[in-house]
C-alpha cells in the first residue's frame, strides 16, 4: 500500500462512520414541501402536477387504505409507453388509466414490478445507503408510523443524489484524502456502452434504456464526441399530451424540451480524481458524469450509484454485492 491509497482508505472509513451517525432524517432540509399524490389520480393528470412543480417523482398514497403506494417515477411513465407500443389500439384505454392502475401496466408488459420498499427516517443514514445499493432504486421513501393512529406517514424522498451532496457538504475533510483517479480506481462504466444520435426518436432510446436497464444515454456525433445526454426523466415532457403525441420525435427536439433551469451535463476525464469529483457534487446539481477523453470523445459513464457504491463498499468483504445476489 503506498500513502494515497492508505490515505484513500482513512477518507473512505471517516465517510462510512460519519453515515452511520447521521440518519435519513438528518439529510432532510429544514423545511420543505412534500407533493404526495393519490392513487385514484389519472395518470395523466399526474404528469400535468409533475410538471408544473418541476418534479420528476412523488410518493404515492393509497387513501382507501390510508397506505403509502409506492413512488411515482420516470420509470413508471417509459412502463406506459411500452405498453402502448404493444397494445396500439387500447390508446383510449390509456387515457383513462388512473394510478392505481400501473401495477397492472408492469403485470401487462411483464416489467420487473417496482420496489414499494421504504426505510425509516431515523435509521442510520448508511443502511438506507445500503437498501438503494441492493434494489438498485435511485430514491427511497422515508416512512414512519403515526403514534396516534397507528398509520403509515410519508415523511419525505431521500435520493442518490441528496445523500451524495449531504456527505460532500459535509465532508470536505474527509474527500480531499481521496486523491485516486477516475482510472486507478476503476469507477464508471467503460465497456458496452449505449448511446444514440440526435436524429434517433425518442422512442428508440427509451427502448435502449429499458433493454440496458440504464436511465441515461449519451447522445453522439458521428466522431463518437458527446453533444449531450438524454435521461429518463426527459421522457416525462416528451408525453405530457398524451402518449402518443412526440415519441416519434426526434432527440434533439425532445432536448430542447428542458425546463429552463436544467443543470446542464458534467463532464470528468479519467484522469481525474475523486476529490474533484466531490468538489462538482458539493457545488452543482450533478446526476451523472460523463468521462471523456481531450476531444470530448466519449470514454465511459458515471452514476451516482457508481460513486455511492465505491464510497460504501470499497474494500468491504461483500463489495461484490450486486442487485442478483439478494
Ligand atoms: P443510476 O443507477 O445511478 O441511476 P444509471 O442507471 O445511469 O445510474 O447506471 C446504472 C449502471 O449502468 C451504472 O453502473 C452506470 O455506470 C452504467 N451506465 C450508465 N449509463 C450507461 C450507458 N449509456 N451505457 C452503458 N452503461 C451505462
Amino acid at each position: 500500500y503506498s500513502i494515497i491509497d492508505r490515505e484513500q482508505m482513512q477518507g473512505l472509513e471517516n465517510i462510512r462512520a460519519f453515515l452511520k451517525i447521521r440518519t435519513s432524517y438528518d439529510v432532510l432540509p429544514l423545511s420543505f414541501r412534500l407533493i404526495v399524490l393519490d392513487t385514484d389520480l389519472l395518470i395523466r393528470k399526474s404528469l400535468t402536477i409533475l410538471i408544473q412543480n418541476g418534479i420528476v417523482s412523488a410518493p404515492l398514497w393509497d387513501s382507501h387504505n390510508s397506505t403509502f403506494a409506492g413512488l411515482l417515477t420516470s420509470t413508471d411513465f417509459i412502463n406506459v409507453i411500452q405498453y402502448y407500443c404493444q397494445y396500439p389500439d387500447r390508446l383510449h384505454d390509456i387515457d383513462q388509466f388512473r394510478l392505481s392502475g400501473l401495477r397492472e401496466i408492469e403485470k401487462a408488459i411483464g416489467a420487473q414490478p417496482l420496489e414499494t420498499i421504504s426505510v425509516h427516517p431515523m435509521k442510520p443514514l448508511y443502511e438506507a445507503c445500503l437498501e438503494m445499493l441492493k434494489t438498485r432504486a435511485r430514491r427511497i421513501p422515508l416512512v414512519d408510523v403515526d403514534d396516534e393512529t397507528g398509520r403509515e406517514m410519508v415523511v419525505s424522498v431521500i435520493t442518490q443524489y441528496r445523500i451524495l451532496k449531504f456527505i460532500a457538504v459535509n465532508n470536505e475533510h474527509n474527500t480531499v484524502m481521496l486523491k485516486k483517479s477516475v482510472r486507478e480506481i476503476g469507477l464508471g462504466t467503460y465497456t458496452n456502452l449505449q448511446t444514440a444520435h440526435m436524429s434517433d426518436s425518442v422512442l428508440d432510446v427509451i427502448h435502449v434504456m429499458v433493454e440496458h436497464n440504464i436511465s441515461a444515454v449519451p447522445i453522439v456525433d458521428a466522431n463518437n464526441r458527446v453533444l449531450n445526454v438524454f435521461e429518463a426523466v426527459d421522457v416525462i415532457p416528451c408525453i405530457k399530451g398524451g402518449v402518443y403525441d412526440d415519441l416519434q420525435s426526434s432527440i434533439g427536439e425532445a432536448l430542447s424540451k428542458r425546463a429552463e433551469d436544467f443543470p446542464g451535463i458534467y463532464t470528468c476525464g479519467e484522469d481525474d480524481r475523486l476529490d474533484s469529483i466531490f468538489d462538482t457534487v458539493r457545488k452543482s446539481r450533478v446526476h451523472r458524469l460523463i468521462v471523456i477523453d481531450d476531444d470530448s470523445r466519449l470514454r465511459g459513464m458515471i452514476s451516482l450509484s457508481d460513486i455511492l457504491k465505491y464510497v460504501l463498499l470499497f474494500g468491504e468483504e461483500n463489495d461484490a454485492i450486486s442487485p442478483d445476489a439478494v
